[in-house]
């Protein structure tokens, strides 16, 4: 029997079985057993530097978002395996997501490219895909305008699926939005994450509420986290991202989640092992469009920040 695993209670999962569409209650079979792993598995995803033995065999904990089989055992269901992870995040405790709605403000608090870019290398590093979600387009117009014909940069040269919501108002249920997806919703104090939950819809109002409740939350609560029925989907109560950093060890791996600057690479004089910095426009395909104003400022200024902050970093070890 297989499921989806929606809620983690100490020693007890809840379970959605994907062929009856029923909740239940189960457990894991003793200790779960060690899964042999080969060195590209996504298990134990964001452990940089496997060792042999976690290549070989590591003891799996269940996590939400995991697809699992259990079976019955005399009056208890038993987790027996698990599939590989498409992704496996720490804090959220969450595997499995696919999407996360990234919101942000136009003002109070004031937009943040910096953060941004920061997310959408979360995103893209974990194979989540990003969607931006702008809120309080109506607070000051000029801004507003200033910063959609910025983020058009990122809608034509990222596919990045943007939304601008004005006074919360929008109605998703008339897209297929949350469709057999798992969703996180992520974002800074303020910026109206539980307020866009809120008026999602109002059937499902009961729901929404306790979602939004724990995006509340202070960042250093902990609690476990659920999975939501929403819109035949799921969104996961958590208030998002915790670690909003580049973890990066390798500043050379960073343009590798610029899909906008891996589109360019192929011009540049050393095509993949060019990292669009200290070089001329004539060498690199990202500087001349740096230079020519077609990658926009904030962009190109912040990876070029990101790229010393790893580099620097590694010289403290
Ligand atoms: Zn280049």
């Amino acid at each position: 029997m297989k499921a989806l695993i929606v809620k983690k209670d100490s020693l007890i999962y809840k379970l959605l079985d994907l062929d009856t569409n029923l909740y239940i209650e189960a457990f894991v079979k003793g200790k779960l057993r060690h899964q042999k792993l080969d060195k590209d598995s996504k298990f134990n995803f964001n452990k940089s530097n496997k060792t042999k033995k976690d290549i070989k065999i590591l003891q799996i904990i269940p996590k939400v978002g995991d697809i699992c089989t259990y079976e019955k055992s005399n009056d208890r269901y038993l987790i027996k395996d698990i599939k590989e992870r498409k992704n496996d995040l720490i804090r959220p405790d969450i595997a499995n997501v696919d999407q996360a709605i990234l919101v942000f403000s136009v003002v109070e608090p004031n937009f943040s490219f910096n953060l941004l870019d920061t997310f959408l290398f979360i995103s893209y590093y974990n194979h989540i895909k990003p969607i931006l979600l702008i809120t309080k387009t109506d607070i000051d117009e000029n801004k507003t305008i200033e910063l959609k014909e910025k983020l058009n940069y990122y809608k034509n040269n990222l596919d990045l699926e943007i939304y601008y919501i004005n006074n919360n108002l929008f109605d998703f249920s008339q897209n297929h939005l949350f469709e057999n997806k798992i969703t996180v919703i992520t974002g800074q104090t303020g910026v109206g994450k539980s307020s866009f939950l809120n008026n999602l819809s109002t059937d499902i109002n009961q729901k929404t509420q306790s979602i939004s409740k724990a995006l509340g939350r202070g960042k250093h609560t902990t609690r476990n986290t659920e999975l939501f029925y929403i819109y035949n989907g799921f969104i996961a109560d958590t208030p998002g991202f915790s670690q909003v950093k580049i973890n990066l060890k390798d500043p050379n791996l960073l343009k590798d989640y610029y899909l906008d600057f891996k589109k360019l690479e192929k011009k540049c004089k050393f095509l993949n092992k060019c990292n669009h910095i200290n070089i001329n426009s004539n060498l690199c395909e990202v500087v001349k469009k740096y230079d020519d104003k077609e990658i926009i400022l904030e962009r190109y200024e912040n990876y070029r920040k990101f790229y010393n902050e790893i580099k620097n970093m590694k010289k403290i070890y």
